[in-house]
């Protein structure tokens, strides 16, 4: 019997049959006992497939659509993704060298990230991916690296643009920031880069972070592609690569609505429809990760106590902020609200009840759910998070206290 989602959580895209949640076809109850533990992350491999066609489907045909690996690295995940997108973003040497495992031609994979090594310089100019520039410094090392490596590295030139993404959870653009260089040195920059032997493959503006404001996304795409124009005319070379960023948020909270990207799509044709001219044939880029990967993914821990402390309920769990520091509230975020939570194997329960479900680790901060309204949970259950496809684990703290590590799985 399929039943309606529960009242008390905001909608999430898995089935929910017999009263247990389901992923990846297989009942949550039946995948715990297979993966034979928890805590443990379950991706769902057809929802990552839908998220990508329905998207691109908005967007304009001739846009790249690359998916930025740091929102979830795993290796299964970012093969799945491979085969799916144009093009994959790497922000250190171990993401690259997952990259560079999947069927992704190593011409569409970008490195981008301040503080990259020589080491991870000579890997980068010897596979042929393409070196997002963070500095004048960075530069001259990967055009010495390459000369001595008898290759000429194919660069991009990220720009920290004069603007900034409005109303994005995390600003990685204007004013003073480490990432890129500042858009009025550009033009010197480039006029530098044309006495080395380095290939100028174009730009990378990347914005900002979990936006769901469509009105500052496109605001931010005019001025970025206006920009790039105006520098494009600096470089030694035309342009052939535009990565625009992304931004693209998801919705967590109650009252957050999903973005729209219908909006943006159009707004994005528009714009390119202007400049075409001006772009002479150069990619145009989008860069995505959690608004590609978050939805998709859950995180799964089992209650291990249920406690009354002064008239409150604790629902103590096999998981924690070590495995999941987003949801706990401790990662960025200016006021802690709960993640959308379920118990997973009682998703329907006549009996809702206040309760606070909180990990295993010997601080107060090792909370996942305060105060929420949930059906009736024992030991043994599974507590369920949604919205944990993104920044979860790879994003968490997993050495402190050192507790047992969580699985991972793609179904
Ligand atoms: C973090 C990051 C991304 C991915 O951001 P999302 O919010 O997950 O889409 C993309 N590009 C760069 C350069 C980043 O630093």
């Amino acid at each position: 019997m399929i039943s309606s989602r529960p009242q008390h959580n905001e909608p999430h895209p898995f089935p929910v049959i017999d009263n247990c949640l389901h992923i990846g076809g297989l009942a949550l109850t039946r995948l715990a006992a297979r993966i034979g533990k928890t805590p443990f992350y379950a991706y769902d491999r057809q929802l990552l497939t839908d998220k990508v066609r329905v998207l691109r489907d908005k967007l304009p045909a001739d846009v790249h659509l690359h998916y930025a690996m740091k929102a979830n690295p795993m290796p299964a995940v970012v093969q799945h993704m491979a085969s799916l997108v144009d093009g994959l973003d790497v922000a250190s040497a171990v993401e690259m060298h997952v990259a560079l495992d999947t069927v992704m031609p190593a011409a569409r994979i970008s490195f981008a990230g301040p503080g990259k090594q020589e080491s991870d310089l000579a890997c980068a100019i010897a596979a042929g991916i393409v070196i997002n520039l963070e500095s004048e410094l960075e530069m001259q090392r990967a055009a010495r690296i390459g000369t001595q490596m008898g290759m000429v590295p194919q660069v991009a030139v990220r720009v920290n643009p004069d603007f900034e993404l409005k109303s994005s959870g995390m600003k990685m653009s204007g004013g003073a920031k480490q990432f890129g260089i500042d858009a009025e040195q550009v033009p010197n920059v480039l006029k530098r880069m044309a006495g080395l032997d380095l290939a100028f493959m174009g730009f990378h503006i990347f914005s900002g972070s979990q936006n769901l404001k469509a009105e500052s996304i496109m605001d931010a795409q005019e001025k970025s592609i206006a920009l790039a124009l105006d520098l494009a005319e600096h470089a030694p070379a035309p342009m052939q690569l535009l990565n625009i960023g992304g931004g693209f948020g998801i919705p967590y909270f109650p009252g957050e609505h999903a973005l729209d990207v219908d909006a943006i799509g159009q707004n994005l044709a528009k714009l390119l429809h202007n400049a075409k001219s001006r772009l002479a044939g150069a990619q145009v880029i989008l860069e995505l990760g959690r608004y590609l990967v978050g939805e998709a993914g859950i995180y799964v821990c089992r209650v291990i106590d249920r406690k009354i402390s002064r008239g409150q309920i604790f629902l103590v769990v096999d998981g924690g902020l070590h495995h999941h520091l987003a949801a706990s509230g401790n990662f960025g975020q200016v006021i802690r609200k709960n993640y959308p939570v379920a118990v997973g194997n009682a998703m329907q329960h006549d009996a809702l009840e206040t309760v606070s479900v909180v990990g295993p680790l010997c601080t107060p901060l090792d909370l996942l759910a305060d105060k929420m309204q949930l059906p009736h949970a024992e030991a043994g259950d599974l507590i369920v998070i949604f919205q944990s496809g993104a920044y979860g684990l790879s994003a968490s703290p997993t050495h402190f206290l050192s507790q047992a590590a969580a699985a991972e799985v793609l179904v």
